[in-house]
């Protein structure tokens, strides 16, 4: 028989998957809200139109179904066979008609969401290995799917912001970024405060850093490397007139 729950029970999995399913429901709403000739109109991501981003979020739940397939029967099936094969998918869908992509999208959603509500509780800890080759348990992907489907919601330019994604989301994205910035060095000089808040990251050590503030939504915009406007820049006590791109994240 098929479980209409999860078959977790761990209340932290629990929140997550809570994350991912409202991402999904407002990824969904934002695309719903485009009609079919606004689907051809670019998107906030270089050389994207919003068919690409919706294409993409299609083919991420594809490949996230595939790790929790693979989590469940221990056979290994890959996100995607190489990074080629998952551009190629993405330049392919984006050709596809309005109805076949709003299809691709609900479809692909649905499945992922059934993968995950069927894993057994065990399974969850089973390891499997993301696109960029990281070995993680299946847990993980959840995180994978939040992330995507909340940031690319905004990159359809229809309206949906950072100040849309829940303040858990936005931490632990902030945190990710900084983190990777940290572990490659190219946070250098530069020191991010949430204002009115003691969050602070990047590099705090820094004898005359160039300080970062802005609100969460604007600080984690401007780290994913969306624009600048979001965010104020200080250095030696003087506002910059524009604050430095972020560095590089992915
Ligand atoms: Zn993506």
């Amino acid at each position: 028989m098929v479980a209409r729950q999860d078959q977790t029970t761990d209340p932290e999995l629990l929140e997550a998957l809570l994350h991912a399913r409202r991402g999904t429901a407002f990824f969904a709403r934002t695309l719903n809200e485009l009609t079919d000739a606004e689907l051809d109109g670019d998107s906030l991501l270089p050389g994207w139109t919003r068919r690409h981003v919706a294409a993409h979020i299609g083919y991420n739940a594809r490949a996230i179904a595939r790790l929790i397939e693979w989590a469940a029967t221990g056979v290994e099936t890959p996100m995607y066979a190489s990074s080629d094969v998952r551009d190629h998918e993405i330049s392919f869908g984006a050709t596809l008609s309005p109805i076949a992509l709003r299809n691709l999208f609900d479809h692909s959603a649905v499945h992922l969401n059934v993968e995950w509500r069927d894993l057994p509780a065990q399974a969850w800890h089973h390891q499997v290995r993301t696109a960029q080759g990281r070995i993680v348990p299946a847990s993980e992907t959840v995180w994978m799917r939040t992330r995507e489907v909340w940031t690319h919601a905004v990159d359809l330019d229809n309206g949906a912001s950072f100040a849309d994604i829940p303040e858990p989301v936005l931490e632990r994205l902030l945190q990710d970024i900084t983190g990777a910035w940290k572990t490659r060095g190219t946070d250098t000089g530069l020191l991010i405060n949430i204002t009115g808040t003691d969050l602070t990251s990047g590099d705090t050590t820094a004898q005359n850093p160039t300080l970062i503030t802005g609100t969460l939504p604007g600080v984690t915009q401007w780290a994913t490397g969306r624009g600048t406007h979001a965010v104020t820049a200080t250095h030696n006590g003087t506002q910059l007139d524009e604050a430095p791109a972020a560095p590089q994240w992915i």
